[in-house]
């Protein structure tokens, strides 16, 4: 969990490891810039620096400090959000009633406000107070897409720390290495997502849905008219990368899954495609249990056989043609 774990903002982690090492560290700071970009991730690594018993100014992520930090349960670091819309007043409260007392085992207590910019007026102005008499030994962190929605009073009284876009080539890396995609998709999706790794996600997310609804729909309206001549058309619909291939594979065969589901257990079911849920009952009417436990094999073994680098085409066809003549 050092700094190096998060992707970029090489300026922003200098700039804190170099507080540490010297020992001046601010009352408070304020991480902003575009959302998605690892500003909360900093500040976690920047907690877990802080209170880490090794020597040096990071986290070494095996000291029992560190490994409470891994665990999300450092009694020292605490963690604000919105609850609901706001961070409110009650939240405030229990920072500041928090803030008296050392840290239980660690050198600093640490709070943490992620989306501060949510605080409303009287959370805001209760913070204000904190922030104009500091106790000695906490480190206050306020973290925020939108710093200027934040009253100037509590800005002013923050250290700010601007946290870059990351650059579009280690978007696209990052979605190819960890998410299985096609360096040509990557490049235009990081090229879409303005440097946020968040909105890189998000876009990859809403594509993969909306590409899978297509390919199902399209498959199980085959399978009701029982007409192949109408599957010639659906390799192209899968994608040319054979990431994109196997990951629509993969999402045809959590979707056969989810018509044995719905078979054993009906509308009740709990679907891991519920916006396909009605292809998914029509569907389940139309086959066996046996007829769907078919399905799946077909589809996991094209899936495992353009894994290895099998024809695309042949093996694509072959599977649809399993799968509407069940
Ligand atoms: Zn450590």
């Amino acid at each position: 969990m050092p700094f190096d774990d998060i992707a970029g903002q090489e300026r922003p982690k200098a700039v804190l490891r170099r507080t540490i090492e010297k020992g001046r560290v601010p009352h408070a700071f304020l991480f902003h810039g575009i959302r998605g970009i690892g500003k909360f991730e900093t500040a976690l690594v920047f907690a877990a620096a802080l209170n880490c018993g090794s020597p040096g100014g990071d986290a070494c992520g095996s000291c029992p400090s560190c490994v409470k930090m891994k665990a999300g349960n450092h009694p020292d670091v605490l963690v604000f959000r919105p609850d609901g819309a706001f961070i409110r007043l009650a939240a405030i409260r229990e920072l500041q009633h928090q803030i008296q007392f050392r840290p239980y085992e660690g050198k600093r207590k640490v709070f943490l406000l992620d989306e501060a910019d949510r605080m409303n007026e009287p959370a805001a102005n209760a913070l204000l107070k904190t922030l104009e008499e500091p106790l000695s030994g906490n480190v206050l962190i306020l973290v925020s897409s939108r710093p200027y929605r934040l009253p100037r009073t509590v800005f002013s009284r923050c250290q700010p720390l601007r946290f870059d876009p990351l650059p579009e080539e280690r978007i696209a890396l990052f979605l190819e290495k960890t998410h299985s995609v096609g360096p040509e998709e990557a490049r235009i999706v990081a090229a879409s997502s303005g440097g946020s790794l968040e909105r890189a996600l998000e876009a990859l997310r809403e594509d993969h849905r909306s590409e899978r609804k297509a390919v199902v729909e399209r498959i199980a309206s085959c399978m009701e008219k029982k007409d192949p001549l109408d599957l010639f058309a659906l390799p192209a619909l899968f994608g040319e990368t054979r990431p994109e291939v196997s990951g629509i594979l993969q999402e045809i065969e959590g979707w056969c899954r989810d018509m044995l589901v719905f078979k054993e257990q009906g509308p009740a079911a709990l679907l891991t495609c519920p916006d396909l849920a009605g292809w998914t009952a029509r569907a389940s009417r139309l086959l066996t249990g046996e007829d769907i436990l078919n399905a799946v094999a077909a589809v996991r073994r094209a899936r495992e056989s353009i894994e290895q680098n099998a024809n695309r085409q042949l093996t694509l066809e072959s599977m649809l043609f399993k799968l509407v003549t069940l």
